[in-house]
């Protein structure tokens, strides 16, 4: 095999570095997680050399024999995965090359410029592209964003309201940092009841849905997108279903929409990445990723934090950090000084600038993906709370590091 050590000594250092930073950190970023040898292999394969721009059987270049078969076995699997569990027929675009291109391609091939959709808020959970001020969604669209009720759930009822006066074309739900079960069915009641198409962006929720741990939210969308490198455990990338009327629309916004070629190399890492979501091993992995997010919720709540919308229902959960007096910007600091990753994230009517934030988001794919259970999960936590209790403490600042170091021995991302 080609040593990149050998071929480019400056790049490899850099790649090295952070093959070790991946082993001796406990990561908590919950919308990461670690991909298979097989998915790697695939994006380092020849495919990466093929222009395929156009679908297959019909291309705009020759020579495209072989990457229609990966495409049509990505396509084959996703619906394998997705839709036959909730008995509906959709089409499915695999090209995308990111989350954030799945969603525009379905706003530009569903909106016109300057229609109204209504999206999760950004400081509720939401995303980026479900219409932030300074993102394509919210420059190109208007958005009337949706938030949290007194509780900390999604507010329904506001969202109906705000549905009936503002008849949007599209309402987007789905979110970056919400810990609860999303009710798809009374979204779509609400959409369909204003004339409105239902888009779900399942990306944080894709890999436990996909093992049926997290309601499923394909009987009811019309569109649903993923990415493919969160819960999922692909390469980086998205996903687009969508009801087979909307087909054509949605294809011809990806290409030549907003994309030229596809990537077929990460296209065949999406397909290996589907065909190891199919299998009993990957249903008992999301099952553990719940078990554990569960038992990391019910250990910091214990050590006196507390969970933004009282539990995680996910894979996620929005830690308070309020009760330890720290700011989520320093929180992550300390953890990384600690060896854990984790991102500050802000919490409901955060009281902090969204680059101090009161809180961390985190979540329990990649740990899991590592082989941690309970118990181990339950011991990071009270790592988390020492390091919390105690920001100034060099001699527990050496202990947790000591306790990392001996948990990610034990527990090896990648055979070396
Ligand atoms: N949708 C949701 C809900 C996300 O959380 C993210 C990424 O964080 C995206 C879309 C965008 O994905 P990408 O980073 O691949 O553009």
């Amino acid at each position: 095999p080609i040593s990149i050590a050998a071929e480019d000594p400056e790049v490899w250092a850099a790649i090295e570095a952070e093959n070790n930073r991946q082993e001796d950190y406990i990561e908590l970023i919950a919308s990461e997680n670690y991909t298979s040898p097989a998915v790697m292999a695939a994006q380092g394969s020849q495919l990466t050399n093929k222009y395929a721009e156009g679908y297959p059987g019909k291309r705009y270049y020759g020579g495209c024999e072989n990457v229609d078969v990966v495409e049509r076995i990505a396509q084959e699997r996703a619906k394998k995965l997705f839709c036959e569990p909730a008995g509906v027929e959709m089409a499915v675009n695999v090209q995308p090359h990111s989350g954030a291109q799945a969603n525009m391609a379905v706003q530009f091939a569903l909106m016109e410029p300057g229609d109204c959709f209504m999206g999760m808020s950004l400081d509720a959970g939401g995303h980026l592209s479900h219409g932030m001020h300074l993102n394509f969604s919210g420059k190109y669209f208007r958005c009337v964003p949706y938030g949290l009720n007194a509780d900390e759930d999604i507010d329904y009822e506001e969202v109906e309201r705000l549905a009936k006066e503002n008849k949007p074309k599209i309402i987007i739900c789905g979110a970056s940092a919400f810990s609860l079960r999303i009710d798809f069915k009374r979204f779509a009641d609400i959409a369909h009841s204003v004339g409105a198409y239902l888009m779900v962006d399942m990306a944080h929720y894709a890999g436990i849905i996909a093992a049926g741990v997290y309601p499923s939210p394909f009987p009811y969308a019309d569109i649903v997108t993923t990415t493919t490198h969160k819960t999922l455990r692909g390469p980086r990338g998205g996903v687009i279903f969508c009801k087979p009327e909307l087909e054509k629309k949605i294809n011809s916004a990806v290409f030549p929409g907003i994309q030229g070629g596809p990537l077929m190399h990460v296209i065949a890492a999406k397909a290996i990445a589907l065909g190891e979501a199919l299998t009993p091993e990957y249903k008992a992995w999301g099952a553990q990723v719940v078990k554990n997010a569960a038992a990391m919720a019910d250990e910091l709540t214990k050590k006196g934090l507390r969970i933004v919308s009282g539990r995680t229902e996910s894979h996620v959960m929005l830690v308070d950090l309020r009760p330890k007096h720290i700011t989520g910007k320093a929180a992550q600091a300390l953890l990384e000084s600690g060896h854990m990753t984790a991102n500050k994230n802000a919490i409901p009517n955060d009281p902090e600038k969204p680059f101090v934030t009161s809180g961390i988001r985190l979540g329990t794919a990649a740990m899991t993906t590592r082989g941690f259970k309970e118990e181990q999960v339950r011991e990071v936590a009270d790592l988390i709370a020492e390091l919390l209790d105690h920001p100034e403490d060099a001699e527990v600042l050496e202990h947790v590091k000591a306790e990392v170091a001996k948990l990610t021995k034990a527990f090896p991302v990648y055979a070396r």
